[in-house]
């Protein structure tokens, strides 16, 4: 009776577990081939000033399209190279890919006018003794402000290797770098990393944002709470996942600094990003023609 257990136990859950371990090692060994074979890009999703409605910066997105699996979502494959190592790698690359942009953006538009690009960042570079380091030369390699770019690193990502993470941080924000905290209010310990951390940005979760225009839940004050609290301590919130008009105005009213969301752009190549600064780039052209 019990082999007979096993066996149909056996039978039910093999198949499923099978093809999900099966995909797990496929993917694994296929990621490490992906930066060679130029299977990445990066999308930029806009972000807009919610009082004068322009856009303001725009945060980076890693896509990698498999060959014969298509495009699989970050959520997928980020916990992978975070667990094999190679995020450092892909990290790196997403950083420089970003760094050119920038570079690109600096030449072409006048002093002050391009946009910011956030990258986001894992546990794994934040942890790391030479992440600082990396930051720096990647500045140094680079004619672009500083303050136009951004990292945003999650809870998880600054709860072990704390004095590494401090020291990267702050020397971080002393190049100038804006530290943006993601997925706020998801985690353990938002508030004490706001103590211990120089942020300069809190990205309320989506989570929190769905639920924000029913008349009784407790969404609503606890993004009001939120908001009124990061403006006390002199941070900055932008909402993320903004799906609808409602929550769209909802946010505009309460003071919430930016927004983010499908309701205002998915995320989009970098041609169709530029086509939103291109007035300035065109002018620019011009002048340099001139
Ligand atoms: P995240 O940093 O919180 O990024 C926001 C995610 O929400 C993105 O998903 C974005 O496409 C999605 N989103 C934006 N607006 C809406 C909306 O209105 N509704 C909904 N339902 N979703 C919205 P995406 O691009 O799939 O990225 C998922 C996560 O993967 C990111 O979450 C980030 O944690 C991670 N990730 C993406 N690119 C990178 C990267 O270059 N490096 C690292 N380390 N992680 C990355
Ligand atoms: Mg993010
Ligand atoms: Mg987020
Ligand atoms: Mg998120």
């Amino acid at each position: 009776y019990h082999a007979k257990q096993t066996r149909e136990r056996v039978a039910i859950f093999q198949p499923a577990m099978l093809a999900k371990v099966q995909q797990r090692f496929i993917l694994e060994q296929d990621l490490k081939k992906g930066l060679e074979h130029h299977q990445f890009h990066l999308v930029y999703q806009p972000i807009f000033d919610s009082h004068s409605e322009q856009l303001s910066h725009a945060e980076a997105l890693l896509r990698w399209e498999h060959p014969t699996l298509g495009t699989i979502s970050p959520a997928e494959f980020i916990p992978i190279a975070e667990e094999t190592g190679y995020i450092n790698e892909l990290g790196q690359w997403v950083l420089e890919q970003v760094a050119e942009v920038l570079e690109n953006w600096h030449l072409r538009l006048s002093p002050g006018q391009s946009p910011s690009i956030t990258v986001n960042v894992s546990a794994k570079q934040c942890q790391s003794p030479t992440f600082a380091d990396d930051i720096a030369a990647l500045i140094a390699a680079h004619r672009f402000d500083p303050h136009c770019l951004g990292l945003e690193m999650t809870e998880t990502a600054l709860l072990e290797h704390s004095d590494n993470v401090q020291r990267n941080l702050k020397r971080i924000h002393a190049l100038g770098i804006s530290l943006y905290l993601d997925d706020f209010g998801t985690g353990y310990s938002s508030l004490s990393l706001l103590r211990q951390y120089p942020f300069n940005v809190i990205k309320m979760d989506r989570s929190f944002i769905i639920g924000i225009d029913q008349p009784h839940g407790k969404a609503a004050p606890l993004c009001r709470g939120m908001i009124a609290m990061a403006h006390a301590v002199g941070l900055t919130v932008v909402a993320e996942g903004v799906e609808t008009k409602q929550q769209l105005c909802w946010l505009r009213e309460h003071q919430c600094d930016y927004l983010q969301g499908y309701v205002l752009s998915r995320p989009i190549e970098r041609q169709a990003i530029e086509t939103w600064i291109s007035p300035n780039l065109n002018s620019c052209i011009r002048l340099v023609r001139n």
